[in-house]
Order: C-alpha cells, then structure tokens, then sequence
C-alpha cells in the first residue's frame, strides 16, 4: 500500500480528521446531558487541526499566514496543547478526575513550548517534530491504557477497539520518531504511517460515539430495572436474573411486611418509605453474591436463593424475619414496629416455569399471615 508523501496533502487530510473529530465531540456533547470530558476532547481536536493549519502555512502556499518567527511556536504549542488535553478529556470521560485534577498535565506543552523559545529548538524541524510526537506518543498510550483499565469497572464492548486506535496511534508516532532520527523508512513507509495514523483518529472519534451511547444505553437499562425508592432490583431485573428454567435445589420467597397499611396511616408515608428502604437494604446486605432480591411491588419482596436445601432455606429465611424484626426505625423517638411474613417454596421437578414456584410462595406467604404475621411458613401441599 506504499503511498508517495504529499505533504501538503497529507497535512490536509491530518486536519481534516481532527476537525471531523471536534465536530463530533460537540454533537456528541450536545445531545449527551452529564458526560464529561467531551468538551476537552473537542478543544483537544480543534487544537491539534490548529497544529497542522500552521504547519501546514511553511508547506503550502493559500493557507494561514503567520511570520516564520513565531508560526513554529505556535504549530508545536497547538500540537502539544492538543495532545495533553486529548489525555484529559479521555481522563475525565472516564469519570475518574476533573479539570481541576488533570490541569497539571499543562506543564508539559507550555514548559516544552517555552523552551523552544528560549533555545530556538523550536526552529529546527526534526527537534520540533520529535517533542510533538513525543507528547502524541505518552497522552495516546496513557489514555489507551486508562480505556482498557477502566474495563474493570465499567465493561463495554468499545473500549478494546478504542484501546487499539489509540494504542496503535501511538506506536505509528513512535515509527515516524525512529524515521526521522534513523532517516530510514523503519518498519513501514511514512506514507503509510501518515494514512494510518489518519484513520486511527477518525476510528478514536467515532468509537468514543459509540462508548458514550453504549454507556447510556447501560444507565438506560439499570435504570429501568432497578426500584428508585429502594434501590434495590425491581420485578423485571429479577425475572431476568433467575435461569431459564427452574432446577430443583433452589428456593424462592415472598417477603410482605406486615401491617404496613397501619405503619403509613399512624406514622405517615415517609416514614412508611423509610422502613422500606431499611428493610431492603438490610436483607440485601445479609445475602449471598448468588442470591437475587428485588422489590416484588408494594411492600413486597422477592428473594431467590439457588443450591439451597429446604432446611438451610428456611434457616436463612428465618434470621432474615428476626433481623426485620430487630430493624430500630423511630419516629419522634417513638419505635415504629417493622415485621415481615415470609413464604418459601422449593423448586421441584414438576417445575417448568417459575410462575408456578412464584404462586407456591405465595400461598406459603398466605399461610404465614394467616397463621399471625411476622412467621415463615414453607409451602406444603394441600394433599
Ligand atoms: P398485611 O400484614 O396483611 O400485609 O397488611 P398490610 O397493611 O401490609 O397490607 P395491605 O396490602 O393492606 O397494605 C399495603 C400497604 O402498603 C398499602 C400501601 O399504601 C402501602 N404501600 C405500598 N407501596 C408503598 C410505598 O412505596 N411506600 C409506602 N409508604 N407505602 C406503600
Ligand atoms: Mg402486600
Ligand atoms: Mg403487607
């Protein structure tokens, strides 16, 4: 794919990607309410298209104008400055730190960019190429490496090919470093480093698109799928939580707290909501990692326990009921009484959908009302 470098060309191409990029990161920014770092990513690009229209101005007659004396400064400050806030916003894109914590990263570029005013290096193209692609070089590997790492907390399927153009961007700056202190073509043609190069931006612009959605498209769906007032799973996170089919050695349970009618009418709704919350919570916390617990509706939860015996399920049931039953929530330092009725069910054989475990629970949970509230009962059949 060897291609004959026109510069000019090639300049213009460079800066074509970075202003589709910036262009990007605005609408992106724009129509995507709280993601941060999408402006810096566009300043980043707007300065780094910056870098090559005055570098661009020495090799190609018709663009900007400015001075010989100072037009290397300003190209080699645009293009460090591009390069340290493109680092940042990929910092803070993240989530991990704000301006307020990346803002050092300014150093480099103007102490750099400085010292080529007070030593001149900044005239001598190869030295003023070399510090430029040396900043490309660390912000594109550091940011390639918080995208990958950043996996861990937040798995989506953009961040390796996002990784990769940046990574890959990187290692094509470090080529072109090698060619003009060895003045060979090391590895590969520099005109197929400058095309390559071009596509890694544009692949960075579009893939961070495609991260941004994809991230929103997973707080979409949390969203829908957790309980807003408890935070706990809702019915629909549950349902989708359990196996396709259900298989014998596992138990499923109702929790309806008792009297809870009475609870809002004597203490009010608020205080009705805050028993809520710290029933949730509790039982939530007393599970396993295997375990799923969502709020079934109302002042109703549901809880599957897998690779459970009906003995250890109804242990476990039953110092779930007492710690309800110990929940201290006060009112005016009045002891608003909290207790639930709980009902299990195994799963047995016969079983091929979990609606049928669902409503033997449930009557389990009737029969612990029924037999005076704050109880387990397990199902047993009416035979
Ligand atoms: P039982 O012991 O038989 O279960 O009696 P109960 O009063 O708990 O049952 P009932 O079904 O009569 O009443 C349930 C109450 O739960 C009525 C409803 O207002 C209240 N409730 C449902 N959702 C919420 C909620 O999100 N917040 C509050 N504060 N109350 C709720
Ligand atoms: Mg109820
Ligand atoms: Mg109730």
């Amino acid at each position: 794919m060897a291609f004959d470098v026109h510069l000019p060309t090639v300049m213009f191409l460079h800066q074509t990607s970075f202003i589709v990029g910036a262009l990007v990161f605005v609408q992106l920014r724009r129509q995507s309410f709280g993601t941060r770092g999408l402006g810096m990513l566009a300043l980043a690009f707007s300065f780094l298209a910056a870098a090559y229209t005055f570098t661009a101005s020495s090799t190609h007659s018709g663009q900007i104008i400015l001075p010989d004396a100072v037009r290397p400064h300003i190209s080699l400050l645009c293009g460090m400055l591009g390069y340290a806030l493109l680092w940042a916003g990929f910092i803070e894109l993240a989530g991990r730190r704000r301006w307020h914590q990346t803002r050092l990263v300014l150093v480099l570029p103007l102490g750099l960019a400085l010292l080529g005013v007070a030593t001149g290096f900044a005239y001598d193209p190869a030295m003023r190429a070399t510090a430029y692609y040396s900043c490309a070089i660390l912000a594109l590997a550091l940011a390639g490496y918080r995208v990958l790492r950043n996996a861990r907390i937040e798995p989506l399927s953009s961040r390796t090919p996002l990784a990769i153009c940046m990574l890959l961007g990187a290692a094509f700056y470090l080529v072109r470093v090698v060619n003009l202190l060895e003045g060979t073509d090391f590895l590969l043609n520099i005109g197929d480093v400058f095309f390559l190069e071009i596509l890694c931006n544009f692949g960075m612009a579009l893939l961070t698109v495609t991260l941004v959605n994809e991230r929103s498209q997973r707080r979409l769906q949390r969203l829908a799928q957790t309980d807003p007032l408890t935070g706990v799973g809702n019915r629909r996170w549950f349902m989708a939580q359990l196996p396709k089919q259900p298989a014998v050695g596992a138990a499923m349970v109702l929790i309806d707290l008792d009297h809870f009618k009475q609870t809002n009418d004597r203490f009010g709704h608020g205080m009705g909501d805050e028993v809520l919350m710290a029933c949730a919570q509790y039982i939530q916390e007393m599970l396993r990692e295997d375990d799923a617990f969502a709020r079934y509706g109302g002042e109703e939860f549901v809880l599957y326990l897998p690779e459970v015996s009906a003995s250890e399920a109804m242990v476990v049931v039953n110092r779930l009921r007492e710690g309800v039953a110990a929940l201290v929530c006060e009112d005016d330092g009045v002891r608003v009484p909290v207790s639930a009725s709980m009902g299990v069910a195994m799963v047995t054989a016969i079983d091929t959908s979990w609606q049928t475990v669902l409503h033997r629970a449930d009557q389990a949970l009737y029969a612990a009302k029924s037999a005076g509230r704050n109880r387990v009962e397990a199902y047993s059949s009416p035979a």
